[in-house]
């Protein structure tokens, strides 16, 4: 069974055993670097599917490594942060990172963001975008509870109810949903669902998740489903 081969870069001996042992357990081949430059060098000659690294590092920190290796190759980046500032979430996400966990988390967190990430990459490999429908998307359906979105239709189904949206509406909903349980910057989301040239600014995602939640929310004012991230974005629960 192999799921894929993650890189670990931390710097605590045995936080590096509990995580190499957990995701071994889970199928995944890890291989592990215990400070910034080791790091780089093992990205570049192992390319991993994925990389889970620590912000606090001797030498190079995990914030330099992530952005060193931005502009290397695209691999998913999950930080993981003793900090709960914000700030520290804030620039990772300038510098690339694509997913935090702040310590002290479970085990059982951290393989739910590992699968995520990698879902996500599997998928963009696969090409299916938010942007256009392929024929491979033609009969998806994506099911969460009380809400469903129809691909092929671009209609979504909330507690019985069909509503048509706006085409970038519907591109957002499904990006978000497609990212679920993953924190999305606006600017993210600007760029993959909007493009590059699109310079229309980032309370453009605002106004159209406020219009979603009307459509999918119970409560808009009190969303459950497309969650705000404070100074960052977004999340979907699904
Ligand atoms: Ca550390």
């Amino acid at each position: 069974m192999n799921n894929g081969k993650i890189l670990v870069v931390e710097d605590e001996p045995s936080l590096i055993e509990t995580l190499d042992y957990s995701l071994r357990k889970q199928g995944y081949e890890v291989i592990t670097a215990v400070d910034g430059r080791k790091a780089l060098e093992e990205a570049r000659h192992q390319t991993p599917d994925l990389i889970v690294l620590d912000i606090m590092l001797p030498g190079l920190d995990g914030f330099e490594v992530c952005r060193i290796l931005r502009r290397e190759m695209n691999v998913p980046i999950i930080m993981l942060t003793a900090r709960t500032e914000e700030v520290d979430k804030v620039v990772g996400l300038e510098v690339g990172a694509d997913d935090y966990l702040t310590k002290p988390f479970s085990m059982r967190e951290l393989i739910a963001r590992v699968k995520a990430n990698l879902r996500r990459v599997r998928i963009d490999r696969e090409e299916i975008t938010t942007t256009t429908t392929t024929p491979n998307v033609a009969t998806e359906r994506m099911i969460f509870d009380e809400l469903t979105i129809d691909l092929s239709r671009r209609e979504v189904t909330f507690q019985g109810r069909v509503h048509h949206l706006k085409p970038k509406e519907f591109d957002l909903l499904v990006f978000l949903a497609r990212n679920r349980g993953i924190v999305l910057s606006r600017d993210l989301i600007l760029e993959r669902v909007w493009g590059w040239e699109f310079d229309g600014g980032s309370r453009t995602v605002d106004v159209h998740v406020r219009w979603l939640r009307e459509k999918i929310e119970t409560n808009p004012s009190d969303p459950q489903r497309i969650i705000t991230v404070r100074g960052i974005g977004y999340r979907f629960e699904g």
